[in-house]
This record gives C-alpha cells, sequence and structure tokens, in this order.
C-alpha cells in the first residue's frame, strides 16, 4: 500500500468525529491563490518593501496606501474556486468524519466548499471593519471603496480606514479561534497536517495538543514536525485528497 493510501485507510477508518486537518497555504495553491511568502523575485521587481513587511501592523499604519495596493493585488483572488481537497473535507465534515479545519489561509474557500466547522488562525479577507464604528463589509464593498479612493485606502461613510479582519504580523491572533483550534486538536483521533512546513507561528505549537493516535503530514517539503509524524507524504494535498 503506497503511504496515500494508508491515510486513506486512516480517514475512511477513523472514528466519527475523530478527525481534524490542519491547512496552510499549500492547501489553497490549486486554486491559484499563491503563497505570497513564497514567490520571491516578483516582488523586488513590483514592490520597494519584502511582502513580510507589506503585511504587518506597523507598515499598516504608516503607508496604508501601500499596503492596500498590494492587498488587493496579492492577498485577494476572488476568482478562486475550492479544489478537491477543500470538497472532499466538506464531504468529510458532512459524513461526520472530520470534526474541524483549522486553517492558516485567510481566502475563505472551506466555507466556500461547505465546511461549517472552520478555524481561520489568521483571519478571512470576507469579512471588514471600520476601525472607528465598527461597520462590517464584505470583499465585493472593500474593492468598491478601494477603487473609489484616491489613495486606495478603502474607507468608511464616517471617514476612517475599513481593515480587513486578516491577523498581521506583530498582530496577536484572535484567542477564541486560538481556542477552538486547540480543543479540536486535543480531541482529534487522527490529525492531517497539509501544506504547511510549520514554520509560521503558531501552527508548529499548536500541534503539540495533539494527543492522538495518527499524526500524518501531506506537504511538498520536510516539516519540523516529521519526526513525531506517523506517516508523511512528500505530494500535493489535492492528490492526496482527491478519493
Ligand atoms: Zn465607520
Amino acid at each position: 500500500m503506497t503511504d496515500i493510501e494508508t491515510l486513506r485507510t486512516w480517514i475512511r477508518e477513523c472514528p466519527k468525529g475523530g478527525m481534524v486537518f490542519f491547512g496552510g497555504a499549500g492547501v489553497s495553491t490549486e486554486s491559484g491563490i499563491p503563497d505570497f511568502r513564497s514567490t520571491g523575485g516578483l516582488y523586488s521587481q513590483t514592490y520597494a518593501y519584502p511582502p513580510e513587511t507589506m503585511v504587518s501592523r506597523s507598515f499598516f499604519e504608516a503607508h496604508p496606501s501601500e499596503f492596500f495596493d498590494f492587498y488587493f493585488d496579492r492577498m485577494i483572488a476572488l476568482d478562486a474556486k475550492p479544489n478537491r481537497a477543500h470538497r472532499k473535507l466538506a464531504e468529510l465534515e458532512a459524513a461526520g468524519v472530520c470534526s474541524a479545519v483549522v486553517t492558516q489561509n485567510i481566502d475563505g474557500l472551506h466555507q466556500m466548499a461547505g465546511s461549517k466547522s472552520v478555524f481561520e488562525l489568521h483571519g478571512s479577507v470576507h469579512r471588514n471593519f471600520c476601525m472607528k464604528c465598527g461597520r462590517a463589509f464584505d470583499v465585493h464593498q472593500m474593492i468598491e471603496l478601494h477603487e473609489r479612493a484616491d489613495d486606495g485606502v478603502p474607507r468608511c461613510s464616517c471617514g476612517a480606514t475599513v481593515k480587513p479582519d486578516v491577523v498581521l504580523y506583530e498582530e496577536p491572533l484572535d484567542d477564541h479561534v486560538v481556542e477552538g483550534a486547540i480543543r479540536a486538536i486535543a480531541n482529534a483521533r487522527l490529525l492531517v497536517v497539509a501544506g504547511t512546513s510549520l514554520v509560521v507561528y503558531p501552527a508548529a505549537g499548536l500541534l503539540q495538543y495533539f494527543q492522538g493516535d495518527r499524526l500524518a503530514i501531506v506537504n511538498l517539503s520536510p516539516t519540523s514536525a516529521d519526526k513525531h509524524a506517523d506517516l508523511c507524504i512528500a505530494a500535493k494535498v489535492g492528490e492526496v485528497f482527491d478519493f
């Protein structure tokens, strides 16, 4: 049996609600969403700052115009559709197998595929709030406001900036989301970690709460948790979940 077949067997054998999926950027690459951290040279040609700098809180405050140019250009992909991994995970939730998806992605594709129990560690581009009055805006309204503004900064009718509910570098994660993710991972029997090299905080730390029987890692390159895993698969996430 290949490693991919072994993992599929584990998923089929998993007790009800026993599976939790922890995913990173590699889950969405098949949907055409590039990992903004790993595209290298492209950015140095287009932008004066490295991407990690541009998606930091201090940069957002000091250079809102440049922040939103980068944000709408590189971090929003409205035409992206869920891929076979997103669809399979939604199916596994509906079948009572997968109790939660914990994701580092901000694209909302798990919900678009039908998953309900999703912990978005880094927030979502689909939620946006005025920094003064708290009014909510969806991503389409944000694009309109961005295009309407001379400086590209989306502003509420009250005049304040509308900020995406996305966790920037230097910002803390949402406590409720982290607590929910920890609870899910702590109760999992089978944990599948996929499409993440586990270098971005707090991914690696969350895995320490896992007390289940089977830890599987699906990633094209080695990860820091490989030594703890029961199964390591170097393959595309979509390929593994195409069953
Ligand atoms: Zn407002």
